[in-house]
């Protein structure tokens, strides 16, 4: 039995893990063109309440990297990364119940706003879990940065991707780091160990223009038919695996066209035309053969047809979710004792996660948030404030496993 003293404050931690979360989310770091001077403020404030150091990395000027350190007891030892993004994705308030930066909390305890899931909760709750292991008077073998990044919803292209190959971020000496995950509608929660490999490719079919009245060869109209014809082909047999219940979007190649390009008037074979692509390579494809295979259908296409690349991420080595990493070992031994029933997979989208893995340094990505709609980017944004104060509690746990592993 805890005494009258200790749940008073318990529930006033409640109650200040409740406000922070809802002060943050007011902070419309929303992209595009975010400015993130406040945030950066209210981080200094969260920093100082709970008496540790603060240091801001501007590798690009208005993208703030903001890191937050618990020397641990042997600081030696390479140290744990706790990382969140600060930014969060555009809203359409027409469609909101509430407005998306106003935090309302209904009668339910469902609080409402943008960044609610993804993921200004997860940057409070491992303040919140620091702050009430301080207060226990707790110490960790490892030292323990919480990073907050900015622009992740972009690509993290002036954030995460540049700051893993600075001395700054080679000086905080990491073992392993935790990041993001999704919400999860059952019980259970998901855990991430990888992603799939994004790439997004032009391909251009130039072809002999002429009348459209003329029956030529080499056109671009038939080029482009063949390229569309083999990446459909290859995406139905993906399609069809995901048919099997035990296989997850994560598990497949994903391929979808998403634009198409050319054409100058309705009687005009045209010079080029263009297909775009957007494509998740599954972490067990071979990306080289890959590559090979899809440059074979570029050939068998016809002369002169290319692909340009506007994103082409390289595979990254997945995170050992096994005896042989001690992380993963300290985080499920831990979930165990929770009784919380972990669902570990393929990450089906791309974040900041990627950065860190591909610099050798693993990760694991993962948001307490179960029995909780999916709504990530989505209209009506929320959390209940019940899951929110209960995944506080689980980093109480987790994060004491790793930082001692
Ligand atoms: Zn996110």
């Amino acid at each position: 039995m805890s005494s009258p003293s200790s749940q008073q404050q318990s529930s006033q931690l409640e109650a200040t893990a409740v406000d922070n979360f809802r002060e943050y989310l007011r902070i419309p770091t929303v992209q595009p063109n975010v400015n993130y001077d406040d945030c950066v403020a209210f981080l200094q404030r969260q920093a100082k309440s709970l008496d540790l150091p603060l240091k801001v990395y501007n590798v690009h000027p208005n993208k703030p990297i903001v890191i937050i350190t618990w020397e641990g007891t042997e600081p030696s030892l390479p140290a744990i990364l706790l990382n969140s993004h600060t930014d969060v994705v555009p809203v359409f308030p027409d469609h909101w119940t509430y407005p998306p930066f106003s935090a309302h909390m209904d009668e339910k305890g469902d609080i409402y706003a943008r960044g609610s899931q993804d993921m200004k909760c997860v940057g409070i709750q491992y303040l919140e879990a620091i702050r009430r292991l301080k207060l226990n008077g707790q110490r960790f073998k490892r030292t323990i940065h919480l990073s907050f990044v900015p622009d992740e919803e972009i690509g993290g292209v002036l954030g995460m991707k540049e700051f893993v190959h600075t001395k700054d971020f080679k000086s905080l000496n990491l073992a392993f780091a935790l990041d993001e995950g999704v919400a999860s509608p059952t019980n259970d929660f998901f855990l991430y160990n990888g992603e799939r490999s994004l790439w997004h490719l032009w391909i251009h079919c130039p072809g002999n223009p002429g009348h459209g009245s003329l029956m030529l060869d080499n056109t671009a109209g038939e080029k482009v038919r063949y390229i569309i014809d083999k990446f459909m082909d290859f995406r139905a047999k993906e399609k069809a695996k995901l048919t099997n219940p035990k296989c997850k979007l994560g598990d497949v190649t994903s391929v979808n066209l998403t634009q198409l390009q050319g054409g100058v008037q309705t009687n005009v074979i045209p010079d080029k035309l263009t297909v775009v692509f957007d494509i998740r390579i599954a972490t067990t494809v071979n990306i080289v053969e890959f590559e090979k295979m899809i440059r074979g259908w570029c050939e068998e296409a016809g002369p002169g047809v290319h692909i340009d690349f506007e994103q082409k991420n390289e595979e990254v080595e997945v995170t050992k979710v096994d005896a042989t990493n001690p992380f993963w070992v300290a985080f499920k031994k831990a979930s165990d004792k929770l009784g919380i029933n972990l669902d570990v997979g393929i990450f089906p989208g791309a974040t900041d996660s990627r950065y860190v893995r591909a610099v050798g340094i693993p990760a694991l990505g993962f948001s307490p948030m179960n029995n909780t709609p999916i709504l990530l980017h989505d209209h009506d944004e929320y959390l209940n404030k019940d899951v929110f104060l209960r995944g506080i509690k689980i980093y109480e746990e987790l994060i004491p496993a790793v930082a001692n592993a």
